[in-house]
């Protein structure tokens, strides 16, 4: 762990196994912290804050952020294995959102160092008689609790470290303990690496999140909470949280619906409905309801049989999977048991539906499709957080933007047709926080991304992202 500066073991002296999911092997053991871990660590941040001059120094922060980006790239070959070993995720994606394109996305916080307005000058005002100038000042919020799952544990782990260090906050990260292995060798890079001064960047790994999570989350030396996860567990931490006002910063579940208009290309969009498979749907964003208009339904239905019968799977370090298996057994008995509840609902079980039986180890379960869903249907309304399609027919346009807004949710969502302004004009009716048009891309380290309703409360990356790590001050001064 990174505690004060300095590389450590956990105080208790215990280590606790990491299991690489696709073969249930031990890949490695980590630091179990503890408690008195966890308070150490937020007094070194605390003090990092209140001390050091890393709060005010921009240019020093934008030096030191360099220096890991670029310490980073150079370890890239390093850090690979171990995120697959972790997490269970296809090599490929590796290549791009798991690691490297993190990494490059970095850029664009150091960057923004250089262009963002700290102050703005609000000119003069009369108030009380009085005539005043007025300046709005931009300051750090002060120490900032990053808690992040195990799905796409080192993209997050930097998507809330970079802003939050590049806005002149300390952190303590507490990664999930099915992946703490990139974060601990996050933490030793900062340590031997970089000019990053102590207590500045604090990481506590630990097996139970009751003992090490609920410090940080309720600690009054904290002053925010930036968190990925469950809803449940956002929830928690923002009434936790309400004790000691802290901000919160909540990026949760999701269940997007992917809108396929009657005039799509039917082979395309839905022929490759299987991709929702990709990292064995553990994604909040990814689209796990497909709405297909019932005019083009027996079509849709079977392309997706087609589609999910041949996605090949298995393996992740093999190149040519886009599915490895699920991070644990917990979360394969609770993706089975949502299959099951599909079932007992009446939903119509189309492909797959249980655990593979040509691979003899780790967490899989077979890219599954159910049809005929019913849009109030708990595979319809729940996040599954595995590779399992909900595919739901639909009247006309308005009853798809219907379905599509029928949800606790609101993360991200997908349309698709032959004419972009019908497609748009849709798109801007759906109540989510991303939505992709006719396959494009919405993500990137410009764009904020998060949920309305109960996918979340702000916005990761971009300015919007940046700005949730900052105070406003407003300060007046005679003319
Ligand atoms: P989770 O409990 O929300 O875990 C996310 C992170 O929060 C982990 O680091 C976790 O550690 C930590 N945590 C849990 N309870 C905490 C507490 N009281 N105080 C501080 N930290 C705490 O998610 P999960 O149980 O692993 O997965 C369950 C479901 O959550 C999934 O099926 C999926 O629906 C959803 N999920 C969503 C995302 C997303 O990207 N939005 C990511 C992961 C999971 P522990 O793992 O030890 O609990
Ligand atoms: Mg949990």
């Amino acid at each position: 762990m990174l505690i004060d500066g300095e590389l450590v073991e956990a105080s208790g002296g215990v280590r606790f196994d990491v299991v690489n999911p696709a073969t249930e092997e031990v890949a490695g053991t980590c630091a179990d912290g503890t408690v008195d871990d966890m308070n150490r660590a937020i007094g070194a941040a605390r003090r990092a804050f209140d001390e050091s001059g890393w709060s005010t120094d921009v240019a020093l922060r934008r030096r030191c952020l360099q220096q890991l980006k670029d310490e980073l790239d150079r370890e890239k070959e390093t850090l690979r294995p171990l995120i697959v070993a972790e997490a269970g995720t296809p090599v490929l994606l590796t290549y791009a959102v798991q690691q490297d394109s993190c990494i490059d996305d970095m850029q664009w916080d150091i960057d923004l160092l250089d262009r963002y307005e700290w102050e703005r000058e609000l000119g003069e005002h009369e108030f009380f008689g009085m005539r005043s100038n007025r300046v709005v000042v931009k300051e750090p919020l002060g120490v900032a609790g990053l808690v992040t799952p195990w799905n796409f544990p080192f993209m997050l782990n930097l998507s809330k470290l970079t802003p939050a260090l590049a806005a002149g906050n300390t952190v303590v990260l507490k990664p999930a303990p099915d992946t703490p292995s990139n974060a601990t060798f996050l933490g030793r890079i900062i340590a031997e690496q970089t000019d990053i001064p102590a207590g500045v960047v604090n990481i506590v790994t630990g097996e139970d999140p009751a003992a090490i999570g609920e410090v940080l989350i309720s600690d009054p030396r904290v002053d925010m909470v930036s968190f990925t996860g469950s809803t449940a567990v956002g929830k928690h931490i923002m009434e936790v949280g309400s004790r000691t006002l802290k901000r919160v910063f909540l990026e949760l579940g999701g269940k997007s619906a992917n809108i396929v208009l009657d005039d799509a290309d039917f082979p395309t969009v839905v022929g490759n409905g299987a991709m929702m498979c990709t990292h064995a749907g553990q994604g909040c964003a990814i689209t796990t309801r497909m709405l297909l208009p019932r005019s083009r339904y027996d079509e849709g239905v079977d392309l997706l049989r087609e589609s999910f019968e041949t996605f090949a799977y298995g393996d992740p370090t093999d190149p040519a999977h886009m599915m490895g298996p699920l991070i644990n057994s917990r979360q394969r008995d609770r993706v089975l048991g949502l299959i099951d509840t599909g079932r007992r609902e009446g939903a119509r079980l189309l492909v797959g539906g249980g655990v593979p039986d040509h691979l003899e180890r780790g967490y899989f379960v077979e890219p599954t499709v159910f049809v005929d869903v019913d849009p109030d249907a708990t595979i319809a309304q729940e996040e599954i957080f595995g590779p399992v399609l909900a595919v739901i027919p639909y009247d006309d346009d308005d009853d798809a933007v219907r379905i599509a807004n029928n949800s606790r949710y609101g993360l991200s969502g997908a349309v698709t047709g032959a004419d972009l302004d019908r497609a748009m004009g849709i798109a801007r009716r759906i109540r989510t926080g991303t939505v992709s048009v006719n396959g494009g891309q919405w993500f990137g380290p410009d764009t904020p991304f998060g949920g309305y309703r109960s996918s979340g409360i702000g916005r990761e990356h971009g300015v919007e992202g940046f700005e949730e790590y900052l105070e406003t001050k407003a300060i007046g001064y005679p003319v």
